[in-house]
């Protein structure tokens, strides 16, 4: 009965059905299904017609989480609590997702089946170019079939219909179909072949990783290392369109158009990535300079900000002590000389000549004062500044 309620949501949307049978908007708990989020107390109600012969109205029972989330619990849904509703879209839980992608085993190798992560990949190569979100299914199939002859294993069979079906159940994947079937069916190869459903990256998903290129880079980076060992990474990043996106946003400093040396920068770039990333969650995002989080609908926003820089002639290293998490404004202050920091790690402002405070220390994050110094001095070189 709730899962008629739901298609019945699905079918309508969400305005029409909360419309049609007087609720309001949800303001606390949502029945997560399949990825998506209803307004839990609507769906109960709803779904009580198969009980009474009619919904029930909004006044004759309470929403919550004695009443309407414990009951959808008790009946195995998901069910989010206020102030998580809207933690589903984050970042967060699309690593999640990612990290914990259900792939069978290769017979031949014994690791894991590579469909789903070249589905993904492909993806992403799409977000990367600002293609479309949702493709055709003869393009999505035909693509996908070749990725997975080329980079699959050797016993895996190029059937796109699978992974695009687990990623769909399992909440990253949207089809525009309704009854979309179980991959485990005997049957879903060929439904998928006979609707041919346009699809892609759900909305939220697709949002995040062509906002967030770390983000996009980090998923790469683990996709590539968990599922990928003896492949030609290389070549996998250029067949799904990574390696010119990558470059696009981070051109090279002597302009060289070898592709070789721009392959080597595709996977540096998409390494230093994740390393920024990884020493932004230490830092919660926070910057270690005036300690402020930028907030953004879908998560917080800081950036990696390398003491001694890494392009010539300073040939800085690609290590977390060389890494600061700093806000946009004095990633800016800090790159250009109006920032510096002692050997003790205050903050130096070099125009008002004074220190102004200490820079915010995570225990884990150990800071190369070699680095620092050498910024320092940088900075103070400067042509132009006494
Ligand atoms: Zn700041």
């Amino acid at each position: 009965m709730i899962l008629a309620a739901i298609a019945e949501y699905d079918t309508m949307g969400r305005d029409a059905f909360l419309d049609t049978y007087g609720y309001g908007p949800a303001r606390g708990y949502f029945l997560v299904h399949e990825g998506r989020r209803y307004d839990s107390k609507a769906i109960v109600g709803v779904a009580h017609r198969g009980v009474t012969g009619r919904p029930l109205l909004p006044e004759e029972f309470s929403g919550g989480r004695d009443t309407v989330a414990r009951r959808l619990i008790r009946l195995g849904f998901e069910v989010t609590a206020p102030g998580l509703a809207l933690g589903e879209h984050t970042i967060e839980n699309l690593l999640m997702k990612i990290d914990s992608l259900r792939t069978d085993r290769s017979k031949l190798t014994d690791q894991p089946r590579r469909h789903q992560p070249l589905t993904l990949l492909w993806a992403l190569g799409r977000a990367a170019q600002g293609e479309p979100r949702l493709e055709t299914w003869a393009r999505t199939s035909a693509e996908i079939s070749s990725l997975i002859d080329t980079f699959g294993h050797g016993d895996d069979r190029p059937n796109p219909e699978f992974p695009v079906l687990r990623l769909f159940h399992d909440g990253l994947w949207e089809l525009d179909e309704s009854d979309v079937p179980p991959a485990s069916t005997s049957t879903a190869q060929r439904w998928m072949r006979d609707h041919a459903p346009m699809g892609g990256l759900r909305p939220w998903v697709h949002t995040i990783v062509t906002q967030h290129a770390d983000v996009r880079a980090q998923i790469v980076l683990h996709l590539l290392e968990v599922y990928f060992q003896g492949v030609d990474h290389e070549a996998l990043l250029t067949a799904v369109g990574l390696s010119s996106a990558s470059d696009a946003e981070v051109p090279l400093n002597d302009g060289s158009p070898s592709p070789q040396r721009r392959q080597s920068t595709t996977m540096r770039v998409i390494r230093d990535s994740v390393l920024a990333q990884q020493i932004k969650d230490l830092h919660g995002h926070h910057c270690q300079i005036c300690g402020v989080r930028l907030r953004l609908p879908d998560g917080s926003y800081a950036e990696g900000a390398h003491i001694r820089p890494v392009g010539q002639p300073h040939n800085g290293p690609d290590e977390p002590g060389n890494i600061l998490c700093l806000c946009p404004n004095d990633h800016v202050l800090f790159d250009r000389g109006g920032l510096t920091l002692t050997d003790d790690l205050l903050i130096f402002d070099e125009v008002a000549g004074q220190v102004r405070g200490s820079l915010r220390l995570a225990p884990q994050h150990v800071i190369n004062i070699a680095h620092v110094a050498y910024h320092r001095e940088a900075a103070r070189q400067v042509p132009g500044r006494a």
